[in-house]
């Protein structure tokens, strides 16, 4: 279950269109976002530990393979993308 609940209807890409600003409920484009393009945002930017990991096949160059929230990343990925002041928190920086 993601936090807050509506994001679960919104796919996981590591290469996301999307950013969630959760702390002022806006969503913020992360580039030019094509009419009919789905919305994707990278979990491990809101969620710091997912009870259920996944495999991701968002198919960008960039994948990270199996996705299970920032815990489980190394820290130069994770600062590559916009994050939650959570998760910002959470890694100390
Ligand atoms: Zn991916």
């Amino acid at each position: 279950m993601l936090d807050p609940e509506c994001l679960q209807y919104i796919n996981h890409s590591c290469n996301p269109n999307v950013f969630f600003d959760t702390e002022n409920m806006v969503l913020i484009a992360l580039r030019n976002i094509e009419i009919g393009e789905e919305f994707t945002f990278f979990y491990p930017s809101t969620e710091w530990s997912m009870d259920k990991g996944f495999s991701c096949i968002c198919q960008t160059e960039n994948c990270l393979g199996y996705i299970q929230g920032a815990a489980h990343l190394p820290l130069d990925v994770l600062t590559k993308y916009k994050l939650s002041v959570y998760i910002q928190q959470k890694l100390g920086i």
